[in-house]
């Protein structure tokens, strides 16, 4: 069958680039993926596929879409997300916007994370013949991956998409994917009273108690590490990481306010918001032992770690056709979210996650025709006759 009216790979990528779409915690860097998500959509419809656009319940610039080819819910989902972090122009010598080649590179924010696999994903499609479908196959491209994996929550609440099988194209140089750790961003903020520092009885010391509670996060933290152990990952236990201490004023005042904030990563499973319960209740018992008002304003809401089985047909078949064995990653995906869902998932795309996140971001262009050959072979596998 005739390939049908795409454009060329590397203008599909060129033109997702081209549209900022940098999601953020905060506010001042944050923007909507709409564009994005409408030239998705542009293509998917040429290809001929329904194309759903479910915008979030909270702001209209915000848009997951779902576009399929078929019926059922046995099928393929390729996935992505369609935002990006937000760039520091400072540290560009390319522009982050106009897709540039350069030694065999495509420059440009979100290259490698991971616009790109939506221009890989869909030449793969188009080289289909989806009238011969036996099991339906999904394009998704989600918001906020980058900041609160709003868009993917939003998903498991709408209960779609429906699959049995999942690729997430994010940056793993095509190596597939079966593990990574989940994250929890926490800020305790401890409230005591100030005073003269020459009368210590006249205060209660949020510094202090913040001090008796890194003590305990710290037990905590060996008490995790020595009852949980994955020999996947390069860090085979769960870390803390105290990342950022406000506190006090002065030498002479007591201190009167006191904030920390830290990473917990969690093994896959490990319960997330249990634990985030156990660790909130831990530093409530300290604080109300000093008389110290205790809060956990929350940065973000965590993300739950992820594992799909080796024994997984959809990891055994990307194993098989790229030739490498199912690894584990440091960084978060949607991927618990699509499992979630029911799909069993695997994470494996193009680009590299060391050059995502950062000025000059990359994608190899040949790192792109093998992706298409993956996501084809992928497709013909899982849904359509043998
Ligand atoms: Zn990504």
């Amino acid at each position: 069958m005739a390939a049908r009216a795409l454009p060329p790979l590397r203008e599909m990528i060129a033109t997702l680039v081209a549209e900022p779409s940098p999601s953020s915690a905060d506010p001042r860097f944050d923007q909507g993926n709409r564009r994005v998500i409408e030239h998705l959509a542009g293509y998917c419809d040429a290809l001929g596929m329904r194309v759903e656009l479910l915008p979030s319940a909270h702001r209209d610039d915000k848009v997951n879409l779902l576009a399929t080819f078929g019926e059922g819910d046995d099928g393929l989902v390729l996935a992505g997300h369609s935002d990006t972090v937000p760039w520091d122009a400072s540290g560009w010598r390319h522009d982050p916007f106009r897709v540039s080649e350069d030694d065999g590179k495509l420059y440009g924010l979100g290259t490698s994370d991971m616009k790109s696999f939506f221009a890989v994903a869909l030449t793969a499609l188009a080289r289909l013949d989806v009238t011969r479908l036996r099991a339906p196959l999904v394009l998704l491209a989600t918001y906020d991956e980058e900041s609160t994996m709003g868009g993917a929550r939003a998903l498991v609440a709408a209960g779609r998409p429906k699959a049995r099988h999942a690729v997430i194209g994010e940056p793993t140089n095509l190596v597939p994917i079966r593990l990574h750790k989940g994250a929890i961003m926490e800020t305790v903020a401890l409230v005591g009273q100030t005073g003269h520092s020459s009368d210590p009885s006249r205060g209660r010391s949020a510094l202090e108690g913040m001090h008796a509670v890194m003590s305990d996060l710290m037990l905590f933290r060996e008490a995790l590490a020595s009852a949980h152990r994955n020999d996947a990952f390069a860090v085979p236990v769960p870390t803390m990481s105290f990342g950022a201490l406000h506190g006090g004023d002065s030498p002479n005042r007591i201190c009167g306010e006191c904030e920390l904030r830290f990473d917990l990563r969690a093994l896959p499973g490990m319960d997330v918001p249990a634990l985030r319960a156990e660790l909130r209740a831990r530093v409530t018992r300290i604080a109300e032992a000093r008389g110290l008002e205790v809060r956990f304003p929350a940065l973000h809401p965590g993300t739950p770690p992820f594992e799909t089985a080796a024994s997984a047909e959809i990891v055994r078949a990307a194993c098989e056709l790229t030739g490498h064995e199912a690894g584990a990653v440091a960084f978060g995906t949607e991927g618990p979210y699509l499992t979630e869902l029911g799909a069993e998932t695997v994470i494996c795309g193009p680009g590299d996650i060391a050059r995502a996140h950062q000025p000059d971001e990359s994608i190899d262009l040949a790192s792109l025709p093998p992706a298409v050959e993956l996501i084809e072979r992928l497709a013909r596998r899982f849904c359509l006759p043998a």
